[in-house]
């Protein structure tokens, strides 16, 4: 059987689905309350909240390229911060009315994994778009 960890262009349409127990094994007990249990890390704590480093960011939990840091930018919100996706097709989005807010939740289109959200309130030069996302769900990929 293919390895499908092995493609990481995403049009979404190859699906990673795992349970829980094979997310846990994989992931890092931060990953896993961020991607599976729609948790977000405390401002100013990730490890790409800062970073300036070109790279492309991939979903760390199925490896699909998800944001470029050419589209990365400081919004001071304490989170990293893209004005858009590397691909539309890279995340999808969905309603989320929890903690008593209406927010617009981002997830992978591939394996599903939270994100973050996605706020009106981006660099109006640049689409008016902030994917505020958490670093728990990403993994840096240098040289990329
Ligand atoms: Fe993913």
């Amino acid at each position: 059987m293919a390895n499908k960890e092995t493609s990481t262009k995403g049009s979404g349409s190859e699906k990673v689905v795992k349970t829980d127990a094979e997310w846990r094994a994989i992931l890092s007990p931060q990953q896993f309350h961020v991607l599976r249990e729609k948790g977000t890390e405390r401002a100013f704590t990730g490890e790409y909240c800062a970073s300036h480093d070109r790279t492309m960011y991939v979903c760390a939990g199925c490896g699909q390229e998800l944001f470029g840091s050419d589209a990365k930018y400081d919004s001071g919100s304490g989170w990293p911060s893209f004005t858009a996706p590397a691909a539309p097709s890279s995340v999808e989005v969905e309603t989320d009315e929890g903690h008593g807010m209406v927010r617009t939740e981002v997830h992978c289109s591939r394996c599903g994994g939270h994100l973050g959200h996605v706020f009106p309130d981006g660099p109006s030069d640049a689409g008016g778009l902030r994917y505020c996302i958490n670093s728990a769900s990403l993994k840096a990929t240098p040289g990329r």
